[in-house]
């Protein structure tokens, strides 16, 4: 069957139009990004203060491209003009990375429905109409998909991915629930806006056990901002808190109980930095990926799907083995190997991708842990 698209890319967040900047090189290849909002849409859905954590800065003509670059060359440092860019900044970015190099992003066009063929290729139902392509790439991202349900009572309590600034919470103390990025961010924010906050986490992921690897332990910008917070006498930690439920009070307060017996009565209701579903955006098309007893998608050595052939995963929740692909510096260097798996089947040069990679580091293309702790 003549399918009209190439490759399909869903998703135009940095996993997306880093992908497609990719295969952007393969000569004559027909392709579109399809994106439900906005280019960036998760970084302009971020709150307000909220940073991005792994510092941006312009080593590119020296080999070392800016951790948060979704191509060798740009450098968000160069266009925010900030180490550690806001997420509309970073949106902006992604916006004139697409728009310098004519991407074909159609925005406003949210994927609706996926169909794989039996003759291979795939069927798309698009807010936009339909569309066939042979080849899928997913790039939906986490953040528009957080857990709202990690314990009983959850649904009474805000998530971080649904706060647009810390200085909507009017309250003079606070309660987050969380220890790592997205709990710590909430909670530094909060005592700079002159709170009380009182962060509850199962364990401290600031003291690294064997492994410095960000994707597991908190980065060193939310460390060096933690110990800031501790310092103002605001902040207080309690550590071992596995909590069970959250439960409304009699007299209208928010009560969060713990496994051990423990509890606190919360005048407002307590922020949840808990985190997002596993397999994200990906849960979309659940049926056309193999999951692990863990909730992990498998993929193939190229990111393939091991249950559709012709889909690929692109973004943070690519995993292998040991490897977590869950920055921006990590998951870009997946690009070239699902690129190249499409040129071999559609027959295109894959020469063109030659030299993609080599600015990513030490580690080439695809192995970016080899080597390293994580
Ligand atoms: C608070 C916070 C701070 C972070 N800081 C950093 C950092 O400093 N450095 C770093 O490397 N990473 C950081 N991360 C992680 C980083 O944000 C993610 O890894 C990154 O956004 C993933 O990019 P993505 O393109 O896969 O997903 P997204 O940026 O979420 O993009 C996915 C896109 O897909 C679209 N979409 C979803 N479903 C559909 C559909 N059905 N049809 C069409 N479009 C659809 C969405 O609208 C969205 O635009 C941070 C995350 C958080 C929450």
């Amino acid at each position: 069957m003549e399918h009209p698209m190439d490759a399909v890319i869903v998703g135009a967040g940095p996993a997306g139009i880093g992908m497609a900047l990719t295969l952007d090189k393969l000569p004559g290849i027909r392709y579109c990004i399809l994106e439900s909002d906005r280019i960036g849409e998760s970084f302009r859905r971020w709150p307000q203060q909220t940073r991005l954590i792994t510092p941006s800065f312009h080593s590119n003509p020296f080999g070392l491209a800016d951790l948060n670059a979704v191509n060798e060359p740009s450098s968000p440092a160069i266009y925010t003009g900030a180490e550690h860019p806001s997420g509309e900044q970073y949106a902006n970015y992604l916006g004139f990375m697409a728009q310098a190099h004519q991407l074909p992003v159609v925005s406003g066009c949210k994927v609706q429905q996926v169909q794989a063929l039996s003759d291979g290729g795939f069927h798309l139902v698009t807010e936009k109409g339909p569309l066939a392509t042979r080849f899928l790439i997913w790039a939906t991202g986490e953040y528009q998909f957080p857990d709202l349900q990690p314990f009983p009572g959850a649904s009474l309590c805000p998530h971080y991915a649904q706060v647009s600034s810390w200085a909507d919470f009017d309250a003079p103390a606070c309660t987050v629930i969380g220890g790592y990025e997205s709990g710590v961010d909430a909670a530094f924010h909060l005592v700079q806006l002159g709170k009380q906050v009182r962060l509850l986490v199962r364990k401290s992921t600031w003291d690294p056990d064997g492994s410095y690897d960000p994707s597991l332990s908190l980065s060193p910008y939310s460390r060096e901002r933690l110990y800031q917070a501790v310092d103002s006498g605001r902040l207080e930690i309690v550590f071992g808190v596995n909590v069970v439920k959250v439960v409304r009070g009699s007299a209208g307060n928010w009560r969060v109980r713990a496994a051990d017996g423990r509890h606190w009565e919360c005048a407002q209701p307590p922020i949840l930095g808990t985190g997002f579903l596993k397999g994200g955006g990906a849960r979309q098309i659940a049926d056309l990926w193999e999951w692990n007893e863990e909730g992990r998608i498998l993929l193939s050595d190229a990111d393939e799907s091991t249950r559709t052939p012709g889909l690929f995963l692109v973004g943070p929740q690519v995993r292998h083995d040991h490897r977590i692909y869950c920055f921006i510096y990590k998951f870009r260097q997946r690009f070239a190997a699902v690129a190249s798996q499409i040129a071999q089947r559609l027959d295109s040069d894959p020469s063109a991708l030659q030299g993609q990679g080599g600015a990513w580091g030490p580690f080439g293309n695809s192995d970016c842990c080899e080597g390293c702790e994580c």
